[in-house]
């Protein structure tokens, strides 16, 4: 009887201790969540390694950004395959255009910028509603 219990508070230990361990080795980029690429406002979360719920913010009222890449259809050519970001919500209309592919090209692009500054650890933490 009394190894029963000698073993349970072994596990228990052991349990309460990883937990430990798991909480002290969050990494630092979990924190990275945000960061201005392309003149823009970007967040995500991190689901494991990955990157998801990216999106585009206006850097200016902070609202979500809509893309308008109807360019990038009508051509093959990727230095003429235009998108442009654009806030409907304040007066700023226009915020970037960036060349070479469609919406999700830039989600690609901006996804692999962000896992290197992860990876590099060269990442500067934002507040969540910094100016920047
Ligand atoms: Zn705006």
């Amino acid at each position: 009887m009394s190894n029963e219990i000698l073993i349970l508070s072994i596990i228990v230990g052991i349990l309460i201790l990883s937990v430990g361990i798991w909480y002290w080795k969050i990494p630092e980029y979990k924190r990275y969540k945000s960061d201005t690429l392309y003149d823009v406002l970007w967040r995500w979360k991190w689901q494991g390694r990955n990157v998801v719920g990216l999106w585009c913010y206006c850097p200016t009222c902070k609202n979500s950004l809509s893309f308008d890449d109807t360019l990038c259809r009508s051509t093959n050519k990727l230095n003429e395959k235009i998108t442009y970001l654009i806030c409907n919500h304040c007066d700023a209309g226009q915020i970037t255009q960036i060349k070479g592919g469609d919406r999700r090209y830039i989600l690609t692009l901006v996804q692999r910028e962000i896992l290197r500054r992860a990876h590099t650890k060269t990442f500067i933490l934002q507040k969540d509603n910094d100016d920047k």
